[in-house]
């Protein structure tokens, strides 16, 4: 799951400045809270109506893509109203901005949308907490199946640090301290001993620290061997 909220429409707004047309694109892929047609529609609506209040006269046409991060989807759904805009707004993720940057070379593309965090997992009701950082070097085998990385609040890799206590973390005391948790859990499995090995420098790499990460396509949809 991708998690993304709106920008304000005043943030919006002004990056805006100057531009005449506008195509608001929103985005139908993943589980991000719903940014489609309908919200395409009333943000068009909304920067029509706050141009109009700066006695800017701007015009706004909207739609919504199945799937903003596929290029070719992409182009093939916008490029036909691309006549005479200037700038697009995206109401997807960042991916999908990024993707519409590349696709549309005419206009300038903004974000209507900040993205929160990707490879999460619902817990309470209408909360979802963040798992996974996608480091693109797992080492959940190392921590109990807890991951450090996204739910320490300093990704140590060997915690915890001197400001854990009562089990929650010093950043945040509603935030459970991560390597707590990961000591719990290794308890529970008689594996403590683990938490006296120091673990390694981790490569970062293979995570965004190494620049622009970039993954053949066909390692994504090929059939992987199983490991069983
Ligand atoms: S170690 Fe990396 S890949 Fe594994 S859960 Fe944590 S962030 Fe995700
Ligand atoms: S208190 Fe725990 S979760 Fe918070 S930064 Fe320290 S080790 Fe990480």
């Amino acid at each position: 799951m991708i998690v993304t909220e709106e920008k304000p429409l005043e943030e919006i707004m002004s990056f805006l400045g100057g531009h005449k047309k506008i195509l608001i694109a929103g985005c139908d892929g993943c589980d991000q809270p719903p940014r489609g047609l309908r919200e395409a529609k009333s943000l068009a609506l909304l920067i029509e109506m706050a141009s109009k209040l700066k006695g800017e006269k701007v015009e706004t046409t909207y739609t919504t893509v199945i799937k903003q991060c596929d290029d070719k989807i992409a182009h093939s759904t916008l490029s036909p109203l691309m006549e005479g805009v200037d700038a697009v707004v995206s109401l997807s993720c960042g991916i999908g901005v990024q993707v519409l940057s590349d696709v549309l070379e005419d206009a300038p593309v903004f974000p209507g949308q900040n993205t929160m965090f990707m490879g999460s997992e619902e817990r309470e009701m209408g909360t979802v907490s963040e798992r996974c950082a996608a480091c693109g070097d797992c080492i959940l085998d190392l921590t109990a199946g807890i991951c450090p990385i996204a739910r320490c609040s300093k990704s140590l890799l060997n915690g915890p640090c001197g400001g854990s206590q009562d089990g929650k973390c010093e950043v945040d005391k509603e935030l459970d301290c991560a390597w707590q948790l990961i000591y719990d859990r290794l308890k529970a499995l008689g594996r403590l001993d683990q938490m006296e090995e120091i673990m390694p420098a981790k490569d970062w790499s293979t995570s965004t620290h190494g620049g622009t990460r970039r993954t053949p396509k066909e390692m994504m949809f090929m059939d992987r061997p199983r490991r069983d």
